[in-house]
Order: C-alpha cells, then sequence, then structure tokens
C-alpha cells in the first residue's frame, strides 16, 4: 500500500490503529465463507479502525478523492464474501464503535454503536429484566451493523420478524463523506422516500453504518420447547402451517431430520432425546403466564396428533431447553468443516416440503450428500453441499444453480438471510435481471459515485 494512502489514514485515527502487516491483519482478509467458495482476498490492503463517526466521515471522503477502494468490515461472520476485499484497498473495521449509548425503557429501544457484537447487546439487557430483543441469527460475535445491513434473520423470525423489523433509526456515512442521520425512535415515520429501508439489507454498498436505534418487545416471561417426531418429512412440514392456523405462533419452529440431529449430537457430545421419528419440528413456545404457555403447547399437541405425532416431548427446564437449542444450533457447527458451500434458499413457507424434495432430487442427480435443515416456520432451508474426499464437488456451481432456480420456480428466493454477498453476484441474473438490476446500479451509483464503498459487491458495477 503507497506511503500516501497509509499516512493519510494514520493522520485521522492515529498510527496505532492503522494496521499494514500482513500477519496482523490475516484475520481481516477472509469472512466464515466455506473456503471452497469463498472469494480470494487481496493481500495490498491496509486495516484502519476508527472509533468516530467524525473519523469515518474523513476516511471515505479521503477514500473517495483517491478512488480507494473501501470495505466495511464488521464481525466477518458473514456467509457470502461480502467482507472479503478482493481488490487492493481499505479494510475499515468497525470493531472500536463498540458503545451501547442509551437503553430506553418507555420507548421500547435500544441505541447503540454499529460495532457492539449481538452477544454484548443480549448481555447488556439482561440489566433490563423486562426488555427483550427478539432477533438470534447463529453467530452471538456479530455486529449489530453487520446485522443491519444483512437484514439477518434467523430462529425467531416466525414470530417476531427479520432485523428489518426492529430498526428504527441510524446514522450512516456516505460514500462521499456526508453523514445521514434516518429515522429514530418514532414508530411512525412517512417522511418521504425511505432511504433508511434501503440501507438495511444493502450489504456495506451504500454507506457505513455508525449507529443503531433498534426496537425492544416487553420479555416473555414463560418459555417452553417441544420436540415432535414424524415418521416422514411431509407429515412434519405439513403440520407447520396447521399451528399457525390455531392461531399459535411460536418463537421458532425448526425442521430436522435423524441424520443430522445424530451428527451434531456426536458433534458436541449429547444424546438425542427422541427414540421415535426420522423427521422433527423443534418448537419453541412463549408468554407470559403459565397458562398460557401450556395452552399453546395443548393446541400443539393436539395438531401434531392429528397429523399422527402422538410423541411430543416437553421441555420446562432450561436444562432441557438449552440442550434442544444446542443440538439444532451445532448442526451448523457440525456439518460445517465438510461444507463445500451453504445456501439459505427461501419459499413460500407451505412449499418447503417441496423444496426438501427437490434438494433431494439434485442430490441424486449429482450424486452428492446435500443435508438440508432450517426454519420452516418462514419457508428457509439451508442444505449444505458437501464436500467429497475433502473437496468441492467439481459440479457445485451447477448444484447450486438448479437448487436456486428450483427457489424460484416454487416462488421462493434464492437468498432469504445470507445475501448475495459477492459469491452470489453470478447468480443475481438468476432472479433479478433488466431494469430491476439497472435500479440497483442507479442507486448504488447515486450514493456513491466512485464506485469506491464494497466493490463486486451484490452488483456488478454498471457495464453500459
Ligand atoms: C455460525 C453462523 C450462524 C449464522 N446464522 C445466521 C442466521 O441465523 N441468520 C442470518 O441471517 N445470518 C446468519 N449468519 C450470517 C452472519 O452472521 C450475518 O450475515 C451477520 O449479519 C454478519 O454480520 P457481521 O458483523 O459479521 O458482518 P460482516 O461479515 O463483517 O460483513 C457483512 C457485510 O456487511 C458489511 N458491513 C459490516 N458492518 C457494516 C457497517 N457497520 N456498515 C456498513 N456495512 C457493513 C460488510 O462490508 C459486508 O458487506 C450466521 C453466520 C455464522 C458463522
Amino acid at each position: 500500500m503507497k506511503s500516501e494512502i497509509v499516512e493519510g489514514l494514520e493522520s485521522v485515527v492515529g498510527a496505532d490503529w492503522v494496521v499494514t502487516d500482513v500477519d496482523q491483519m490475516r484475520d481481516y482478509l477472509a469472512d466464515e465463507t466455506p473456503e471452497p467458495v469463498r472469494p480470494k482476498s487481496s493481500s495490498e490492503v491496509v486495516v484502519v479502525k476508527p472509533n468516530t463517526t467524525g473519523q469515518i466521515s474523513k476516511i471515505l471522503e479521503f477514500a473517495n478523492e483517491e478512488s480507494l477502494p473501501l470495505i466495511p468490515r464488521g464481525a466477518g461472520t458473514g456467509l457470502c464474501g461480502a467482507a472479503v476485499p478482493t481488490e487492493p484497498g481499505v479494510i475499515l473495521s468497525l470493531e472500536r464503535l463498540d458503545e451501547i449509548l442509551e437503553v430506553d425503557e418507555n420507548n421500547f429501544t435500544v441505541t447503540c454503536e454499529a460495532g457492539v457484537t449481538l452477544e454484548q447487546l443480549l448481555d447488556e439487557l439482561k440489566e433490563h429484566e423486562s426488555l427483550f430483543f427478539p432477533p438470534h441469527p447463529g453467530d452471538e460475535g456479530a455486529q449489530v451493523g453487520g446485522l443491519v445491513v444483512e437484514n439477518a434473520g434467523g430462529v425467531r423470525a416466525v414470530k417476531y420478524g427479520v432485523l428489518r423489523d426492529f430498526v428504527r433509526g441510524m446514522r450512516v456515512v456516505l460514500p462521499t463523506g456526508e453523514v445521514l442521520k434516518l429515522g429514530g425512535k418514532v414508530v411512525k415515520n412517512n417522511t418521504g422516500l425511505d432511504l433508511m429501508q434501503l440501507m438495511i439489507g444493502s450489504e456495506g454498498i451504500l454507506g457505513i453504518v455508525t449507529e443503531v436505534t433498534l426496537r425492544l418487545y416487553p420479555r416473555p416471561k414463560q418459555g417452553v420447547s417441544l420436540l415432535v417426531p414424524f415418521e416422514d418429512r411431509h407429515s412434519a412440514v405439513g403440520t407447520v402451517p396447521k399451528i399457525l392456523q390455531r392461531g399459535v405462533i411460536p418463537l421458532a419452529i425448526e425442521y430436522m431430520e435423524r441424520d443430522l440431529v445424530e451428527r451434531s449430537c456426536e458433534h458436541i457430545g449429547e444424546s438425542w432425546p427422541a427414540e421415535e421419528g426420522e423427521a422433527y419440528l423443534f418448537v419453541i413456545v412463549t408468554g407470559n403466564t403459565e397458562d398460557n404457555v401450556y395452552s399453546q403447547c395443548e393446541t400443539i399437541d393436539e395438531v401434531c396428533k392429528d397429523q399422527g405425532a402422538d410423541r411430543m416431548l416437553f421441555a420446562d427446564r432450561r436444562r432441557d431447553r438449552d440442550k434442544l437449542l444446542d443440538i439444532r444450533s451445532n448442526i451448523y457447527t457440525a456439518l460445517e468443516p465438510d461444507s463445500a458451500d451453504i445456501l439459505d434458499v427461501t419459499v413460500p413457507p407451505s412449499r418447503t416440503g417441496e423444496l426438501m424434495d427437490e434438494v433431494d432430487r439434485v442430490a441424486e442427480e449429482f450424486d452428492v450428500y446435500i443435508p438440508a435443515y432450517g426454519h420452516v416456520g418462514d419457508g428457509n432451508l439451508h442444505p449444505h453441499i458437501m464436500k467429497e474426499n475433502d473437496e468441492a464437488p467439481p459440479a457445485t456451481e451447477e448444484i447450486k444453480e438448479k437448487i436456486y432456480q428450483i427457489a424460484i420456480d416454487l416462488g421462493g428466493v434464492i437468498t432469504g438471510e445470507h445475501g448475495i454477498g459477492k459469491t452470489r453476484v453470478k447468480n443475481l441474473p438468476q432472479i433479478l435481471v433488466g431494469k430491476h438490476v439497472d435500479l440497483m446500479r442507479g442507486i448504488k451509483k447515486i450514493f456513491d459515485p466512485n464506485g469506491i464503498i464494497n466493490p463486486g459487491t451484490v452488483v456488478d458495477s454498471d457495464e453500459s
């Protein structure tokens, strides 16, 4: 990296917060994208660690003047290579913006800097017993800014929605250095075009989020976990709309199959509590009183029995609930080392069973192992394309395209959680074409006229 660039950055944050040594920046060159599909990082980069919005504004002004690519960096837990610097440039790490600024119990909001991690936020809220931040994407190391720009989901979306449903306000530094304050603590806001909604899910291509105000809920006082064994997939998946139609909206409804829970159990040294069944619904029910929670459980039990599942297991002790959640969460960690890629295709919830059957057909066609599990309450499935002999199957890209096309044909989308990032830019034309993409490129150009921020992410630059 040229010395003028390093000096320019040092003049803003001080020499201690500019990293030029490759050994010290290794952790910033990759994210959690499976290695076989992860984009190759440039090593001609410099990492800068500002700690105020003002410093970020100056860095962006400087990068814009120099036409220097700049990649915002959260915690690097993304799964599509969005935070990987593929071109020489500056990695701007948000890690020092790590303060929780205000918990407002009367307005049910928390305001924090973008580098606060989900774990930090949840810990802070333990001090405020009545307040609850429902979203729980699987890696608590993720930063609030990263969660917002990825519009992260997770297991609790079925009851409370995704990150988009929680953002009330934010502060953003534009690629040209100006600072925008969007939204606030207000519940209703119809003041012109909603740029805040545009920033949510923008994957760091429109600006840098430096501060976020998130909506909170009252904390439910009671919770119970249920494990319902079914003999087959379609009985399990077909039960989900029937539960919802009875007016019970669980905190989470997850689907998993026996081979995967056994693999997860082996991975973490646990035992699977259900002897029966090949397909399982894992349901978490919450409410304010025991009576309310038990009545929801009774309804779920009735519906499941109607569907032929009469061995519902009930976990109300914290230890048993944590064990079930742990097994579910560790399906990912058990599969991850052998995964060539991890997908997050999403279809209208009633079509999840068809999606799973079609994924199995693709696995058969290519003779590869593609285990799938997921958030069946909201139609979001995680098929893992597994390695063979420690290598990605040669047809990985073709397999991915086929699965994406199946999701699209079922009325769904190629990604419901992890975004387009860099690994899926080539797949975007499968679902978005023509004017839609032109508009996206045009919006990017208005925000970022010199195309400096996170190049190669979400959309290619305009080739016309
Ligand atoms: C074990 C595991 C489980 C996961 N479970 C889920 C899940 O259940 N649901 C789900 O949706 N995702 C899940 N993820 C994916 C990941 O955690 C989310 O995408 C998360 O939102 C990424 O946040 P981050 O801080 O790590 O962002 P990074 O990976 O650092 O960055 C992601 C993108 O956001 C940009 N960015 C980061 N911070 C900012 C900022 N402040 N301003 C502007 N741009 C920024 C980066 O440039 C990049 O483009 C999981 C990942 C792992 C490893």
